[in-house]
């Protein structure tokens, strides 16, 4: 929704995992046998495929970054990266949500396979069962989103990335938004109004 609003790409860590998972790439085996457990997959490999991603014309005006950093050492990574082209990160959206929540949104969430539009089964189900509202791609649920590797994940969410939240609100850019209540497009209000402010 951001992105259409906005008019740049989302460039999503995990969807470039995902999709070298699919394709069988090393790259994709390697980050799968991390992904399985909820772990981080090491900073030499993330960070090397988010940078090259970065450098496709669609982002020349921007990218809404999804999933990446999710660590310190990805954060500077990134800031270098960024300076050396004269751009820099302009704000970094924190969506505020219980962990009670986010562990029943996962367990719900459906994805598009073709244009990974997401649903949810009881909060936003699609029109047919199993099938995209979209594009009618087919609906999967991610081996990742069981409730005991979601657990993990926020176990490496509040380690490794929550100090994230300090180090770009120190540098001004941390615009924080409620998001544990409300449609997906209340919450996209918000942060629309948010980013405007
Ligand atoms: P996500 O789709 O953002 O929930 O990511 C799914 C999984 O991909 C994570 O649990 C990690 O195993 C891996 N992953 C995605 N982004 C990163 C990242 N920036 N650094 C390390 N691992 C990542």
């Amino acid at each position: 929704m951001l992105a259409e609003k906005l008019r740049i790409p989302v460039v999503a860590s995990g969807d470039l995992f995902r999709q070298a998972l699919e394709k069988q790439t090393e790259l994709g085996k390697k980050a799968k046998l991390y992904m399985e457990k909820g772990q981080l997959v090491p900073d030499e490999i993330t960070i090397q495929m988010v940078l090259e991603r970065l450098k496709a014309p669609d982002t020349a005006n921007g990218a809404i970054l999804d999933g990446f950093p999710r660590n310190t050492n990805q954060a500077k990574a990134l800031d270098e990266a960024l300076k050396k082209q004269n751009k820099g990160i302009d704000r970094v959206i924190y969506i505020k949500v219980a962990e009670e929540e986010i562990i029943r949104r996962l367990g719900g969430r459906w994805i598009c396979r073709n244009c990974q539009t997401p649903y949810h089964e009881v909060d936003n189900p699609p029109r047919v069962k199993g099938k995209c509202d979209r594009c009618g791609g087919e609906l999967y649920q991610r081996a990742d989103d069981k409730p005991e590797t979601i657990r993990k994940r926020l176990e490496v969410f509040l380690a490794e990335t929550a100090p994230l939240i300090d180090y770009y609100r120190r540098a001004g850019k941390l615009v924080e938004v409620e998001g544990g209540r409300g449609s997906a497009s209340e919450v996209t209000r918000k942060i629309l109004q948010a980013l405007d402010r």
